[in-house]
This record gives C-alpha cells, sequence and structure tokens, in this order.
C-alpha cells in the first residue's frame, strides 16, 4: 500500500476491545497476569506498551524497516545506538551534526573513551580514507543541521561496509516521506520525532528502526535495559502527528522552496543554504535521494549583529529552538540550538540563521521575512 494510506493504517487496528477507531492511550505502568507468564503480550510498560507497539510499528513500516525502536527523546535514541558501540572503538560523525549529539559525544562519550571523528560534508567523497577497522559507526544527517549539507547515503553506506561499520542516518530533517535511508543502504535510521513526525511541537520523542535482526534484537533489549522509552501520550501524540505527515511535508517542502529562491535574490541576504536551490553543492545528488528538499532553509545574514537583530523583528516566523511544527520558526545556530559547538573547528557561523518553514500562508511569511530583513527605519534612511 502507499505511504499516505500506511501513515494512516499501520499498526493502527481499531482497539480489539472496544472497537475504537482510534489507538487508546493505554495509560498503565502494569498488566496482569492470568498466571504467572501467562498475559497478552504486555507484563510491564518499560518493556512493552500497546499505544507505543502501533508507534514503533507505523513508523517501521514508513521507514520500509522490520524493526522499529521509539524512544523517549531523540537523543534517547543516540545515547541507546552509542552503546552498540564499546570504548576503544571509533565512529565517524558528519562534522556538522546535530549540537546535542556533539556535545554528547565530546563531553560523555569521548571521556569514557570511545573515539570520534568529524567530517566536513564535503570531504564525504572520501570518506573510506577516515575509515579503519577499528571503526564501528558512520553517523550522518542529510540534509545536515544547520547548514543542509547532502551526503550520498548508498556512497557512505558502501564505505562504512567495506571496513565492517554500520551507517546510521539521522533522517529527522528528511522524513520518511521525503528520504527512506535504509532504502539506499544504510543499516540504521534515528529520528527525533519531537520534529516533522510528532509535526505540532507539542512532544519529545525518538526513534529508531532497521531491517538488520541483530541490531534489532540489541536495541529492543537496550530499549528496556537502559529505560530511555516514551509515555504512551507521547507516543499517541506522535502516531497522530504521522496520520498527516505526507500533506504536512508538501506544503512545508513548497513553501521553504519558494521562501529559498525568494531570499536568494534579496539583497541584504548574503547566501542560502536550500538543497532546492541548483545551486546547491548538493542538489544533483539530493534530487536523486530525496523526493523533494524538505522544510529547512538556513541563510547567513550581513553579520552577526544583523542575524541577532532580525530574529527579534519577525512576527509570523517565531524566535525559538525546534523545528518541523506547522508554525514557522526562527533562530540564530551559533547562539541557540549548536552553542555547545561553538569551540569546534566546525562551529556554525556567527551570523547565520535557521528558518523552520512552517504550512501558514507563504504570502505571510515572505513578508514576514521582509519586514525584519528591511525594517521601515531602514527602509525610509
Ligand atoms: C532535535 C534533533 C535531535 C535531538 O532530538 P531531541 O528529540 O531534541 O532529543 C537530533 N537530531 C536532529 C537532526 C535534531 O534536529
Amino acid at each position: 500500500m502507499h505511504f499516505e494510506t500506511r501513515a494512516i493504517h499501520d499498526g493502527q487496528e481499531p482497539d480489539p476491545a472496544t472497537g475504537a477507531v482510534t489507538v487508546p492511550i493505554y495509560q498503565t505502568s502494569t498488566f496482569v497476569q492470568d498466571a504467572v507468564g501467562v498475559h497478552k503480550g504486555y507484563d510491564y510498560a518499560r518493556v512493552a506498551n500497546p499505544t507505543r507497539t502501533a508507534l514503533q510499528e507505523c513508523l517501521a513500516s514508513l521507514e520500509s524497516a522490520d524493526h522499529g525502536i521509539a524512544f523517549s527523546s531523540g537523543l534517547g535514541a543516540t545515547t541507546t545506538l552509542m552503546h552498540l558501540v564499546d570504548p576503544g572503538q571509533r565512529v565517524v560523525l558528519i562534522a556538522d551534526v546535530y549540537g546535542g549529539v556533539y556535545r554528547m559525544t565530546s563531553q560523555v562519550y569521548e571521556p569514557k573513551g570511545y573515539q570520534f571523528e568529524y567530517v566536513p560534508a564535503d570531504q564525504f567523497a572520501n570518506l573510506r580514507e577516515h575509515l579503519d577497522e577499528n571503526t564501528r559507526m558512520v553517523w550522518i544527517e542529510s540534509p545536515s543541521n544547520p547548514l543542509l549539507n547532502i551526503v550520498d547515503i548508498r556512497a557512505a553506506a558502501d564505505a562504512a561496509h567495506e571496513v565492517g561499520a554500520m551507517l546510521v542516518v539521522d533522517n529527522t530533517f528528511a522524513t520518511p516521506y521525503l528520504q527512506r535511508p535504509l532504502e539506499l543502504g544504510a543499516d540504521v535510521v534515528v529520528h527525533s520525532t519531537t520534529k516533522y513526525l510528532g509535526g505540532h511541537s507539542d512532544t519529545i520523542g525518538g526513534f529508531a528502526a532497521t531491517n538488520d535482526p541483530t541490531i534489532a534484537e540489541r536495541l529492543y533489549f537496550l530499549q528496556k535495559s537502559l529505560g530511555a522509552v516514551p509515555g504512551p501520550f507521547d507516543s499517541w501524540l506522535v502516531l497522530r502527528g504521522i496520520k498527516t505527515l505526507a500533506v504536512r511535508m508538501r506544503k512545508h517542502c513548497e513553501n521553504a522552496m519558494a521562501i529559498a529562491a525568494w531570499l536568494d535574490l534579496h539583497p541584504r541576504v548574503e547566501r542560502v543554504f536550500y538543497p532546492g536551490l541548483p545551486t546547491h553543492p548538493g542538489h544533483t545528488i539530493a534530487a536523486h535521494q530525496m523526493h523533494d528538499f524538505g522544510g529547512m532553509v538556513s541563510f547567513l545574514a550581513e553579520s552577526e549583529r544583523e542575524a541577532v537583530a532580525l530574529v527579534a523583528r519577525t512576527k509570523v516566523f517565531q524566535l525559538a529552538e525546534s523545528l518541523g511544527g506547522v508554525e514557522s520558526l526562527i533562530e540564530v545556530p551559533a547562539l541557540m540550538t549548536h552553542a555547545s559547538t561553538a569551540n569546534a573547528p566546525f562551529a556554525a557561523p556567527r551570523n547565520l540563521v535557521r528558518l523552520s518553514v512552517g504550512i501558514e500562508a507563504v504570502e505571510d511569511l515572505v513578508s514576514d521575512l521582509d519586514n525584519a530583513l528591511v525594517p521601515a527605519a531602514v527602509a525610509r534612511a
């Protein structure tokens, strides 16, 4: 069946007890047993909960995965995946990785003896040179956060597999509607469901999926053993968000493309980063491995001062961290989402502005940005 149909139905049979069309929120911590070990598949809610099961089955289907495992947050999924690596082993990450992932690798796992190397996106053509037999994992984002760099997922998978490493793709920016990394050779796909999958900026969640039965078995074990699980209500909110993922993503992409093209011509914008623009260095690969180019757009303001000033002037775009909700958000990554990478060699440019383009009327978004870029005082001068 097609993506839109699976998003609404997979994992979501009418409730066997009552016939409820919508999967109920099974707000319970434990389940009664008829005799010791005799139960309906559920014994304790950290191990499994029916609302969470529905989410896992639905999202696994959308990522073309046999196995899906839900977590309490994107970083909950990340820290659990890092337990597939042992101290002393190497992980190679894309340099402009999500700031919170960098904080985790550099400040939590590196002191424990894990080895990390951060490879800039433009050096991924030579990825193999950065890998050795001790490399257990390659971790990429495509499009990346916040510079919207594109990595050729199939080529990265081939390079990783040559040394016996697994490729993990953080698919938060693209969502399975636009890109399915497992179909391109990735071993694990990971999400912050907080973003487009939830889609309404009202919950925090994470997810990982794989077709590798050994990795899956280990992840199910780690999910219950480390305990970073989502509650039933949070699982339900993500499940509800996913039902409209396809229609929301189409509008996010349409609005983002229009805004990127408009910013590209704006005299007060130095440079625009959007993989849908033909001038973007990753455009050809993105066009090949994605169905469309996503809702995230970044651009360089004239200076850090101008970046800070303009994000405070927008009225429809709200100044906030996070992304992927129906409402448009604006931020300065170097001072906000990516502040923890400030001292890294690949810190976000300080005059970079990141937009999460929502699904409002695009005319209102464009005029809001125009008013912020050219405030009345400047226009009169
Ligand atoms: C937000 C985000 C994360 C972290 O997810 P949380 O749900 O905030 O823990 C990881 N990767 C990317 C690309 C993100 O945008």
